[in-house]
């Protein structure tokens, strides 16, 4: 009998689960499309879920807890989704409605900071104790590192993407303009992309397009970059960060994305270049990892 947790990333449009033992080994994994109304439902999800990973193990397991990561305001001491955009939630008790459909304790925790967790634990983090991430997905938020442990202040923390970076930038959906999110997101620069030319092109389109020198591509690429240094800089500044983990499906464009954003960091830095500035190793399974990973740690594993 192998010991194990179960990981579950609840995402906009996907969720996204895993079957981890201590030692970090995956036995199962599954993806599937995220239900509408996902949270009233959130207990079902989860119970199908345990089920389908240890069925699909190979090798008989004992699942020692559930962790459950998600995105928004959460309070992850009282296990409480307090606001999410995208799930369309307030204030819902995600650990009683996940407690009352499966047998073992269950972790609630954030999608980024328990990724930057999995990064630590298992990905590009496992050398550095300093460390900011920040995943460029369709929104965009961040998690610190600090001396090895995860910075937990208040509700908002990390919450960086309504940063305003530009007053004269792009409007975003929260009605600001200019906000980092608006600028430097995934979703950000397709759609920026696609409103200037026409095109529809999402943001590795435009990476591969400002690689082989447009015009238009290479201006929207570099106004994300300068942004995303604009509020990354004052942070690595503020609280000793040593390595910018960058995550999100943005990575895949490795140098064309990492090499102007670590000179832009130096530039901010007043010169500064001991800021690592790297990819995260994770991928897009930092969530399913990192809601493996406060499971584990709940069960002291
Ligand atoms: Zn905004």
């Amino acid at each position: 009998m192998r010991e194990a947790v179960v990981g579950i990333d609840v995402g906009g449009t996907r969720v996204k689960s895993a079957l981890v033992t201590p030692d970090g080994e995956i036995l199962a994994e599954t993806v599937t499309p995220t239900p509408s109304e996902v949270g009233p439902q959130l207990g079902e999800v989860a119970a199908k879920t345990v089920i389908e990973l240890t069925a699909r193990a190979g090798v008989a397991v004992e699942v020692l807890a559930v962790g459950v990561a998600v995105p928004g305001l959460v309070d992850e001491v009282a296990g409480i989704g307090v606001w999410s955009a995208n799930l369309g939630w307030r204030d819902l008790d995600l650990r009683a409605g996940v407690s009352a459909h499966v047998d073992v304790p269950v972790a609630i925790g954030h999608d980024v900071r328990s990724g930057l967790l999995a990064e630590h634990r298992l990905g590009a983090a496992r050398d550095a104790d300093n460390v900011l991430f920040v995943p460029l997905g369709t929104g965009l938020a961040s998690a610190v590192l600090c001396r090895g442990r995860l910075v937990n202040g208040s509700l908002w923390t990390g919450e960086i993407g309504h940063v305003v970076v530009d007053p004269d930038g792009p409007r975003c959906g929260c009605g600001q303009r200019g906000c980092l999110e608006a600028l430097s997101s995934a979703g950000a620069i397709g759609r920026r992309w696609s409103e200037a030319t026409g095109i529809v092109g999402d943001a590795e389109e435009v990476a591969r397009r400002a690689d082989a020198g447009e015009p238009e591509a290479r201006r929207i690429w570099q106004e994300a970059i300068d942004a995303l240094a604009i509020m990354v800089a004052p942070v690595v500044a503020a609280a000793g960060t040593e390595l910018v983990l960058v995550g999100g499906g943005l990575v895949h464009a490795g140098d064309t994305l990492l090499e102007p954003l670590r000179a832009a960091l130096t530039a901010r830095l007043g010169g500064r270049d001991d800021v690592a500035v790297e990819a995260a190793a994770l991928g897009d399974r930092a969530g399913s990892l990192g809601a493996a990973t406060i499971a584990l740690d709940l069960v002291g594993r």
